[in-house]
């Protein structure tokens, strides 16, 4: 289960505040130390947990506590609301053109969900009666097309496709006046995914940028490998600019490292989160809901 073990580790950090009369300072630096240790386990980074730690013993050391609350209680809200504060805080929203489409461009490693993401994206869009047009700009991996194009016929949408001989970026500026031509709602880009971060990667996806000017530039990211999965954020945050990231395998992902670090190092949203293979395993990532998994 997500974040499971976390959860659990936080709750023994918790049980420790049970039965005592007053927040005082030894009683705040007894549970923060057991937090960050738990922090530290999920794989959040470190840098994070210790202005975490430091803001939570701050506000926490000499607060009067609510009547209704036991000392206990009130360090798990302010944890609580710390880490809301940590992911983001508000739900992101989707950007959507003034005048459609509105451009995605999907960006990721290979393996980390990028595909499968299109799709459920499509599908979310979908539901919310927009015309979604799947674009498979990764013309270096054969069966990223057909595998785009599989999506495609599961879920009804149209998947434009110049086989795997057209640059991507042309294959991204044709599909736009495709979906202009057709009344499409929103273009999703899915480019190319590479083992590892390159220079001709970058190249390619800041020219796909160039030409198509997305509304959105959502990076994917397995979520189950933690601080890797914040390094890749930042390295292509620093190289593109995203306007938010999208953590995959969230059903996968006991610690909860990444989900915890993202915003804080890189300084941009997670806006979806996707629990599983499904299809309609993709959720607007919500920063309260998570914290109230997290402290279980
Ligand atoms: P890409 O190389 O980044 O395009 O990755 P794919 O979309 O092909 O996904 C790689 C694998 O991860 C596939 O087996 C997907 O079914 C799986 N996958 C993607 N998202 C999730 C998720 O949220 N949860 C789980 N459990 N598996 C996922």
């Amino acid at each position: 289960m997500a974040f499971e073990s976390l959860a659990n580790r936080l709750q023994n950090a918790f049980d420790k505040l049970r039965g005592r009369g007053k927040i005082d300072e030894t009683v705040v630096n007894e549970a923060m130390r057991e937090v960050r240790l738990a922090l530290l386990e999920a794989d959040v980074n470190f840098k994070v947990v210790k202005d975490f730690v430091a803001r939570v013993k701050e506000r926490a050391v000499g607060q009067e506590v609510m009547k209704s609350l036991t000392p206990g209680q009130m360090v798990i809200k302010i944890v609580n609301e710390e880490l809301v504060a940590l992911m983001g805080g508000n739900v992101a929203q989707l950007t959507m053109a003034h005048r459609p489409p509105t451009v995605i461009m999907m960006a990721g490693l290979q393996g980390a969900g990028k595909t499968t993401t299109t799709g459920k994206l499509a599908k979310y869009l979908q539901k919310q009666n927009k015309k979604p047009l799947l674009v498979a700009a990764d013309i270096y991996r054969p069966a990223a097309i057909k595998q785009l194009q599989v999506l495609g016929e599961q879920l009804n949408v149209p998947v434009f496709s110049l086989g795997d001989q057209v640059s991507p970026v042309d294959i991204a500026r044709q599909a736009i006046e495709h979906a202009k031509t057709n009344h499409l709602d929103v273009v999703i880009l899915d480019t190319a995914g590479r083992l590892h971060i390159d220079e001709a990667l970058m190249d390619e996806l800041k020219q796909i940028r160039e030409v198509a000017k997305p509304d959105e530039i959502l990076l994917v990211v397995d979520s189950m490998t933690g601080q890797d999965a914040v390094n890749v954020a930042e390295s292509f945050n620093s190289q593109l600019e995203l306007t938010g990231v999208v953590l995959t395998k969230l059903d996968g992902d006991t610690r909860g490292g990444a989900a915890l670090s993202v915003k804080a190092v890189t300084g941009k949203p997670i806006k979806f989160a996707a629990m599983g293979e499904k299809l309609d395993a993709l959720e607007p990532f919500h920063p309260d809901r998570m914290a109230s998994r997290i402290l279980g």
